[in-house]
């Protein structure tokens, strides 16, 4: 394995880290004091900083409008945005991976607006019978004999996106054709007939994205509006989790590394008992463990990007991706934890980020499958492809 950072992957990781330094951070306290609404002068200025550094659409290739990064340089980029908190780096213009299977037509309307920041989606998979089981999703398209189009119907929970951006979903459901049942993807815009957001809740995080619930009743759209093909969807979706999944840990390994920065600089300073908090071993060590995992989610991290880089066994992948994104998640909350305690009350304030990152972290371990699903992929891994394969 070699993940040696040339100077191409260096002058992204500093563009990266500048942006997230000067753009984002700058702007956490006053989001955070807004419960979670930036006026759209701020958004526009995100928006546009982040096209001039050259970070719009990374995993797409340069042809249709993205920067055609290999998997370690989402990384890179990634690890830097996790240092910004309340999930800023959502207004960045970007698509879901699978929007690289647009027809012409649906790249014109839905790829090259994403990456434009004209349009922004979301992905629907989760239902209220069905979140880790998606065996059970329960959201139909039966096909119009007459016209060709099809009639979508369902209920999606935790549809995630900008809240005054997001205009379309990625709608998971079942096309049901005779006795069989065929997961397919479905872009559907959300001012189509039948289409309602039913609830809009409040989350532990005060976050750039919301993640409301919507029921689609009858919702008519054209054959056009499958993306990819008709039972392509757990294909499809699973790349989607297994990218996110390295993005996560990426974006966990950022947030221990400002958290840790910050501890220290803190730590160096504070005096109490006339001695520097951080000549106490009871703050120094907790610090020590967390630079441990923080450099162990670093190299779980890069290498599933490496693997992926370097053509390795998908399967093998899907499992080392889910050992970063357990590792890294669960590694993160105890980091952020710690630092609380480090800066003891204020830690608790919400002005200082520890405690923003201390409620921000939890959802790591829930989406993009819970921490026991990760735990699930891994132990079916060690027996399919072979503990040296997945440890090795
Ligand atoms: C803020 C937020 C944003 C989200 N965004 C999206 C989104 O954009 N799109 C989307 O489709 N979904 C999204 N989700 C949904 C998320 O992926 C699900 O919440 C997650 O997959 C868990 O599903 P569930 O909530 O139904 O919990 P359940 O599946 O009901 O699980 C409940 C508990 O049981 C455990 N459990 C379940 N099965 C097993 C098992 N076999 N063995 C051991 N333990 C098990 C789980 O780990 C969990 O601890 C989001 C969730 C949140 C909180």
């Amino acid at each position: 394995m070699d993940l040696t950072l040339g100077d191409v992957q260096l002058e992204l990781q500093g563009r990266a880290r500048a942006f997230t330094r000067k753009v984002l951070q700058p702007l956490e306290a006053e989001f955070e004091r807004s419960g979670g609404r930036l006026p759209a002068a701020a958004k526009a200025r995100i928006r546009e900083a982040s096209v001039a550094a050259g970070l719009v659409g990374g995993s797409f290739p340069r042809d249709v409008g993205g920067q055609g990064w290999t998997m370690l340089e989402q990384v890179l980029v990634h690890e830097q945005l996790g240092q910004s908190t309340g999930g800023l780096w959502s207004f960045i213009p970007g698509a879901y991976n699978a929007l690289i299977h647009c027809s012409p037509e649906q790249r014109a309307r839905y790829l090259d607006p994403s990456l434009t920041g004209e349009r922004f989606g979301s992905y629907a998979v989760t239902e209220p019978g069905a979140g880790s089981d998606a065996r059970a999703l329960a959201a139909t398209a039966v096909r119009d004999a007459a016209t060709g189009d099809y009639v979508l119907n369902g209920e999606k929970w935790f549809v995630t996106g900008p809240p005054d951006e997001t205009d379309f979903m990625i709608f998971h459901c079942l096309v049901v054709d005779g006795s069989k049942r065929l997961p397919t993807l479905f872009l559907v815009d959300y001012e189509t007939p039948g289409v309602t957001m039913a609830h809009d809740p409040d989350y532990m995080h005060t976050f750039a994205d919301r993640h409301p619930q919507f029921v689609l009743s009858d919702v008519r759209v054209p054959e056009s509006a499958v993306l990819g093909d008709v039972g392509q969807a757990d294909e499809l979706t699973n790349e989607w989790f297994v990218e996110e999944r390295i993005h996560i840990g990426a974006r966990c390994t950022g947030a221990m590394e400002r958290l840790l920065t910050l501890a220290v600089e803190w730590a160096g300073e504070r005096v109490q008992f006339g001695q520097r908090l951080l000549d106490f071993q009871g703050v120094s060590f907790p610090l020590a463990d967390s630079a441990a995992d923080a450099a162990a989610a670093r190299l779980l991290t890069r290498e599933a990007a490496w693997l992926a880089d370097t053509g390795a066994d998908p399967k093998v992948v899907h499992a080392k991706a889910s050992i970063a994104k357990l590792f890294a998640s669960e590694a993160a909350f105890r980091c952020a934890d710690r630092v609380v305690q480090v800066f003891g009350g204020r830690g608790y304030m919400r002005e200082y980020p520890a405690e923003r990152f201390f409620r921000e972290l939890r959802v790591d371990r829930i989406w993009e499958g819970t921490s026991e699903i990760q735990r699930l992929i891994i132990a079916r891994a060690l027996e399919k492809r072979g503990v040296d394969r997945v440890v090795g």
